[in-house]
């Protein structure tokens, strides 16, 4: 049979990205199985949000979540924040995302990270839109934030999971799912591997991130949405089970928390 439908809930695909469009990538990551895709749209113009719509639009496997980034936060000025409410408002744009912190590049100050942080969390309740959530070197300040604006009432995701099992703890209880990436597949990612194998069955998602963070065997590679596969394949591991059910429960976690649906007016999918 073939390989087991599997959801990458995040991965960039802006035109700097894929200079040819997309669709390529996305061709041989449906050839290892892949079915849907969650294409994250943030950059400091707005111009990758606007992609990630422009592809989500088009075709009925791909979803956008849209954003700004914690390393572009100095640009969320309030012009820029009035336009990506205007976008976010897009019924392909499943959640807002990727917000938070980031302490480790630390790309933009950290008080301009915490208000574009907490604007991104109050657009997300207006919005009745899940979150998308990066933290780096930050998780105390990203609990406190999602805690103090009340970011339990819509929930999202931890993307890119790299903390340890309090913080897994805190998180679940506030709602947000736990996204794992190629990080779970490296040697020294012991705390993420800890989570990774012992998070409820109906918490947990997959993604590459890509470009970024290839997993291994394919380490130092350019990342691309087919290699989630191996991602998918080590969790399955930690976790005890088949790769196929670990695909069968994220997937079903992945449609359920950004509520996926195809629409029925578009060419018929495997969604
Ligand atoms: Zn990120
Ligand atoms: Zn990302």
């Amino acid at each position: 049979m073939s390989a087991p439908p599997i959801i990458d809930t995040h991965c960039h695909l802006d035109s700097q990205y894929h200079p040819e469009g997309c669709d390529a990538a996305l061709a041989r990551a449906k050839e290892a199985g892949v079915v849907g895709f969650v294409a994250i749209g943030v950059g400091a113009d707005l111009g990758a949000a606007r992609n990630a719509i422009a592809v989500a639009s088009r075709r009925d496997d791909t979803w956008a979540v849209v954003g700004i980034h914690p390393h572009d936060a100095i640009s969320g000025t309030e012009a820029t924040l009035d336009a990506l409410e205007r976008l976010a408002r897009s019924p392909r744009v499943v959640a807002v995302g990727e917000i938070g912190l980031d302490f480790h590049y630390m790309h933009s100050p950290k008080e301009e990270q915490e208000r574009v942080f907490r604007e991104g969390i109050r657009l997300a309740k207006r919005l009745a839109k899940p979150i998308v959530i990066h933290t780096r070197e930050a998780p105390g300040d990203t609990l406190r934030i999602l805690e103090e604006e009340g970011a339990r009432e819509v929930g999202g995701v931890i993307h890119c999971f790299s903390e340890d099992r309090p913080f897994a703890v805190r998180a679940l209880d506030m709602g947000f799912d736990l996204s794992f990436s190629g990080i779970v597949t490296f040697k020294s990612a012991r705390a993420v591997q800890d989570v990774a194998g012992w998070a409820p069955s109906d918490r947990i998602l997959v993604e590459t991130d890509s470009p970024y963070l290839a997993p291994i065997p394919l380490r130092g590679k350019i990342n691309e949405p087919a290699h989630v596969v191996h991602t998918a394949k080590r969790v399955a591991e930690l976790r005890n089970i088949s790769l196929e059910d670990l695909c069968l429960l994220t997937t079903d976690n992945a449609r359920r928390r950004f509520g996926l649906k195809s629409d029925p007016s578009r060419a018929p999918s495997t969604l």
